[in-house]
């Protein structure tokens, strides 16, 4: 596969395959860059409409292939806040591999959506508040929200770095490690974002749908033995621009 050129939204490249077992269910998402509010998405049901990528191993077209409901939290939704979404699954015939195509509003494993964690994660590790107004603002537990904040900041060295590097590969501006890891990781996500931001397609799904697509949905996953798909060797769907008005 060539490398990655995330200005050119034609070139599509995604998640790699964890394994090659037959009829493998990939453990890693493959995260497209949705820009459909919530409730959007969760009305659309099984018809939504999202892009179908190329398999990442093959580069052979994905086809459909069944899916599965999950649940999603989020503040202002009709029909009450934990609704059901349809995450349709995508299938690599010749490599035996199906995906899982997320949507960028959710984060691999978590019930609320990027924009809630990211909004308790930017309150917190930025020093505005403590963990507990933002989860009570947020509208989550605290110790879900508690949670969110210590797996960030586990990962802010890792995540500073790559983000940073991220945005200076995106032409922006160079972030230099601050002291206090936490608000590196905070500053590196927004000069990263605002690198994109000047790129076709990604200015419309805000700071935290951006770091969900370039980490695979596993900004603030428990294993940390995973990739990390920023700096060099990105491996993420940019997003398809928006027609102008
Ligand atoms: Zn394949």
């Amino acid at each position: 596969m060539s490398p990655l050129n995330v200005r050119d939204p034609s070139s599509p490249r995604l998640t790699p395959i964890a394994g090659r077992d037959p009829e493998a269910v990939s453990p890693v998402a493959i995260v497209w860059p949705c820009p459909l509010p919530v409730d959007a998405y969760v009305a659309a049901g099984r018809k939504v409409e999202v892009p179908r990528p190329a398999c990442p191993s093959c580069g052979e077209p994905l086809v459909f292939w069944s899916g599965y409901w999950r649940h999603v939290r989020a503040g202002g939704l009709a029909g009450g806040r934990c609704p059901k979404i349809f995450v349709p699954r995508v299938r690599c015939g010749p490599c035996r591999v199906s995906h899982a195509l997320l949507p960028a509003f959710v984060l691999a494993w978590r019930l609320d959506v990027a924009e809630t964690v990211g909004a308790v994660i930017g309150q917190v590790a930025g020093g505005a508040c403590g963990v507990r107004p933002a989860a009570a603002r947020a509208g989550v537990p605290y110790t879900t929200a508690r949670g969110w904040v210590r797996r960030f900041g586990a990962r802010a060295p890792e995540l500073g770095a790559g983000f940073a590097a991220l945005a200076v590969e995106l032409g922006g501006e160079a972030i230099r490690p601050a002291g206090q890891a936490g608000r590196f990781a905070l500053a590196a996500v927004g000069a990263a974002f605002a690198a994109a931001a000047g790129l076709p397609g990604w200015l419309g799904l805000g700071a935290w749908r951006f770091a969900s697509s370039v980490s695979g949905g596993r900004l603030i996953a428990a294993n940390t033995g995973s990739p990390f798909l920023v700096a060099g060797k990105r491996r993420f769907m940019p997003p398809v621009p928006s027609a102008p008005p």
